[in-house]
């Protein structure tokens, strides 16, 4: 088959299905200026250290991996941002009734940003727009700590309790939260096409959505430039740029 046979089939798919799920990794926002990690590009492929300001462990007992980590925040890509071509697909395809929901590892609220709804919108990985203080629990937005950072504070803290504030991402080592990461299981049990987008699938327990998907009976296709951990397992394999591929296969 052609590669426009295969956008055609999966978009007959989509035509024909009233479930669509979506799961979204760092892929889909390259094109709005958002490195990914383990791309060609990435972040981390390009700079193996970065990995350390992710992970939980050395951000609550180094402090000065905290200061970095505020230096990062105070210039990371997600302030500049805005929904490529590829989120506008996503909302279209929300606009034509057909998505069930749209699980993103992301942290950057480009979906919602874009436009869609937010109660569709499963982010099991959080959001670089909010802070929470790792000792009691309060949440607040991220600009607040920022400029406290850009007023000379180099480790801001809890203006209730002075506790360690960290961006409200799931760091490594850091658990998800249970009743975000089963609600992705389920819908994606509930699915009748799903569709991962920019993610190289390496990362747990998300990418077990799509073998539940499988199992419940959904076509699954994945779109990524690069091979991902679960190409075994699709019905279609897309090779391609984001950017061009989403919207030809979402219509609108
Ligand atoms: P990843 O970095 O592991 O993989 C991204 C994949 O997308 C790569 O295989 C790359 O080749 C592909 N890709 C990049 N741009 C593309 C394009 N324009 N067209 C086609 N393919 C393209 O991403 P992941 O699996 O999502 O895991 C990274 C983790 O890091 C996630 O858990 C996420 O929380 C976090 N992260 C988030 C952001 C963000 O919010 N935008 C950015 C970087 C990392």
């Amino acid at each position: 088959m052609t590669a426009q046979h295969i956008i055609a089939e999966v978009r007959n798919w989509i035509d024909d299905a009233q479930r669509v799920v979506v799961l979204t990794g760092a892929g889909i926002s390259t094109d709005s200026g958002i490195p990914d990690f383990r791309g060609p590009q990435g972040v981390w492929t390009r700079n193996p250290t970065a990995e350390r300001l992710s992970t939980l462990h050395t951000y609550l007992a180094d402090p000065q991996v905290r200061r970095d980590a505020w230096q990062e925040r105070l210039v990371h890509p997600a302030w500049r941002a805005r929904p490529n071509r590829a989120h506008d697909a996503l909302v279209a395809l929300e606009r034509r009734g057909k998505l069930h929901a749209l699980i993103t590892q992301n942290i950057d609220e480009l979906h919602q940003i874009a436009g869609n709804a937010p109660d569709r919108v499963i982010e099991v990985h959080g959001t670089v727009r909010r802070v929470m203080c790792w000792e009691c629990g309060v949440r607040a937005p991220m600009e607040e700590a920022l400029a406290r950072v850009r007023a000379g504070e180099e480790d801001p803290k809890c203006n209730l309790c002075g506790g360690i504030l960290k961006s409200d991402t799931i760091s490594f080592g850091q658990a998800l939260d249970p009743a975000v990461i089963e609600r992705a299981m389920r819908v994606a049990g509930e699915a009748e096409v799903l569709v991962t987008v920019g993610t190289t699938l390496q990362v747990y327990p998300v990418s077990g959505v799509v073998p539940i998907a499988r199992e419940a009976g959904a076509r699954i296709v994945i779109l990524n430039a690069e091979p991902t951990a679960l190409d075994a397992i699709a019905d279609v394999l897309l090779r391609g740029s984001i950017g061009e591929l989403l919207p030809a296969i979402c219509g609108g």
